[in-house]
């Protein structure tokens, strides 16, 4: 087996009983079929493609972590509105003359 591979008859990477059908563009390693991803018309092995859309993502993660907070503070705010409003009625109710809850001490 060693031999073969020394001859140039490459197995993949991952899969040492497998022929490889060709090299990963990034990282020039041998892989066979199943191993191999396309990704915008290159042919590349799982952790390259993993890097390559990891490192891509650095430049564009700021911005949805920010939307996301301001999410989070809307949802905070509204909830905390909501709940001052259901205080503020609650003291009001609390806070009511007798007569409106006995409405017979006119009558
Ligand atoms: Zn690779
Ligand atoms: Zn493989």
């Amino acid at each position: 087996l060693i031999e073969e591979a020394a001859i140039g008859r490459s197995r993949c990477f991952h899969h040492g009983g497998r022929e490889a059908v060709g090299q990963c563009t990034d990282c020039s390693r041998s892989f066979c079929r199943e191993c191999f991803v396309e990704h915008e018309g290159r042919l590349l092995c799982a952790p390259c493609l993993e890097r390559l859309i990891g490192a891509g993502d650095t430049d564009e993660s700021p911005q949805p972590l920010r939307r996301t907070v301001l999410h989070v503070l809307w949802a905070v705010g509204g909830f905390t509105l909501t709940w001052l409003w259901f205080v503020l009625l609650g003291l009001l109710l609390v806070n009511f003359p007798d007569t409106f809850h006995n409405p017979n001490l006119f009558s």
